[in-house]
């Protein structure tokens, strides 16, 4: 089974445990968030699925990914400026580099996250319990364009 089939598994059995029903048009809705690999936001998901379920509304998608998020099945990145994305592959904190110039979010491998965490809390003293590591620039399709 590929990781997108697991996640929309986990999904489902989550809500199902929260008394939440299935409808194909939630299905939808879940199977976007499984399969994107590029942190879509909410009018994103709402243009994938609007094809095949035209009652659709953007209050919809709204409702479902703050289901999901109230739940632990998805992580909502917040920016200021501009709309929030969701991650619902990676359901759980983890560094996120960001493109500046077309909104693009990455999930990189960093092996010193640990290590780091670690150093925080003999610092500091905290319990850290949680993270919010963003790294912003340039991604190498805008550098190629300039
Ligand atoms: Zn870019
Ligand atoms: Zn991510």
């Amino acid at each position: 089974m590929s990781d997108p089939e697991i996640r929309l598994r986990k999904m489902v059995e989550a809500l199902r445990e929260n008394q939440y029903r299935i409808t194909p048009q939630r299905l939808a809705i879940l199977k976007v968030l499984a399969e994107s690999k590029g942190h879509p936001s909410v009018e994103s998901i709402y243009a994938q699925v609007k094809p095949n379920f035209p009652t659709t509304s953007l209050a919809t998608i709204y409702k479902n990914v703050t289901v999901l998020k109230e739940i632990g099945q998805v992580l909502e990145l917040g920016f200021s400026d501009d709309s929030n994305r969701y991650d619902g592959n990676k359901p759980y904190d983890h560094p996120h580099v960001v493109c500046v110039r077309c909104k693009k979010i990455l999930d990189p491998d960093v092996a010193a996250l640990k290590d780091m965490t670690q150093e925080l809390m003999r610092e500091t003293g905290f319990t850290i319990t949680r993270h919010r590591l963003d790294f912003f620039g340039i991604c190498p399709d805008c550098q190629a364009k300039e």
